[in-house]
């Protein structure tokens, strides 16, 4: 168990001495989750020249036993704040430099810090964990997959149980029991359960407005497990399907489909999203398509890489991304499609295979 983080933890090193930094000051808590398996919070993992030094407090005495066999704990005393274990451990490591998390420290912990470790110079460093989160390991795609399928198999029994009077709210709450009664620890986010005119709003909230209001509902919704999140929408057609309906569905559809064709190492983020969004731009809705074409899952619901017009790097095997393109018409509605892909050595893998076609997401 221990073996995965460590390498991890060298693989940092390796970036850190690329960056001339002799110690790193791990602070955002997904980072820590990630070096150490360490599932609690308010604890921060100190990268020093000889030895890696988790500090943290007395709740966790016993989690990190469990969690973090063999990694060196400085478990603060009642009393004392994270900073003193900081400054101690500090000390006895004998580095006039340190790097910090600027994403994450907030001004005032940066301010004492400072304050403290007076002759270190703090360095800001960005994106050094995050980079190596980037691609995912065989352990960390094995809990995607089973993220994707709990999700699958809870929005099955939403999907057979469907009745026009139940509110978005009741189907949310359903979807969040049906998640953690298939295994999931908890939703990857509230899941959003928008009817007609409100799924125009890419980030609805679950409201009392009833399923049988309009022809269609829309579905955005993910699980977690083994701390890994992922991230579906489905529409459900409740109603009639009109050919307006038809249309935004099937341009929609179309542009998903192109974009996860085009997935494959060594294709720039940009282009990716260019081959959805040129789909949609060519049927005239280019306004109406006003986010990324989707985004990296892992520890995080959003973390990189990110695919969107600007973004010129490139894919690589072992990221998994979101491709979830969308139009959305105020007054009517939106329609969103989103799976989670993995890039593979020689293409792509869709990791989610529920029902795509707009005649098979009616619910009788
Ligand atoms: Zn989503
Ligand atoms: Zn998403």
């Amino acid at each position: 168990m221990s073996g995965r983080f460590d390498q991890r933890r060298d693989r940092l090193r390796r970036l850190m001495r690329k960056q001339g930094l002799p110690a790193l000051l791990v602070t955002h808590t997904g980072n820590v989750r990630y070096l150490t398996g360490f599932t609690g919070d308010d604890s921060y993992l100190l990268l020093l020249p000889q030895t890696d030094v988790l500090l943290s407090d007395p709740r966790f005495t016993t989690q990190l036993e469990e969690e973090c066999p063999g990694l060196q704990c400085e478990i603060r005393a009642p009393g004392t704040s994270i900073l003193d274990a900081l400054q101690q451990c500090f000390r006895t490591g004998k580095s006039s430099i340190l790097g910090v998390e600027g994403a994450s420290l907030t001004l005032v912990t940066y301010e004492a810090i400072k304050s403290r470790l007076e002759s270190i110079d703090l360095v800001s460093t960005s994106g050094l964990v995050e980079q190596l989160r980037l691609i995912k390991d065989r352990e960390e795609v094995a809990h995607l997959r089973e993220a994707v399928s709990i999700a699958q198999r809870s929005f099955g029994v939403i999907r057979a149980s469907l009745q026009s009077q139940d509110t978005e709210k009741e189907v949310a709450d359903l979807l969040e029991y049906q998640i953690r009664q298939f295994g999931g620890t908890q939703s990857a986010f509230e899941p959003i359960v928008a009817v007609g005119p409100r799924a125009a709003l890419p980030h609805a909230r679950p409201t009392s407005c009833q399923i049988g209001e309009a022809d269609f509902v829309l579905v955005d919704w993910g699980a977690v497990s083994g701390g890994y999140r992922s991230d579906l929408t489905r529409i459900l057609v409740t109603g009639k399907i009109s050919r307006k309906l038809e249309r935004i569905y099937e341009i929609v559809l179309k542009a998903q489909q192109r974009a996860i064709k085009a997935i494959r190492p060594g294709v720039t983020l940009n282009k990716v999203d260019r081959s959805a969004r040129s789909v949609i731009a060519k049927a005239g809705f280019e306004k109406n398509f006003g986010h990324g074409l989707g985004h990296g899952i892992g520890l995080e619901i959003h973390e990189a890489p990110r695919l969107a017009p600007k973004q010129t790097q490139t894919l690589q095997p072992g990221m998994v991304v979101t491709v979830e393109p969308g139009i959305y018409l105020p007054g009517w509605g939106g329609i969103r499609i989103e799976d989670d892909v993995l890039v593979t050595r020689t293409g792509h893998e869709v990791l989610s295979d529920l029902e795509r076609s707009l005649g098979g997401s009616i619910v009788a």
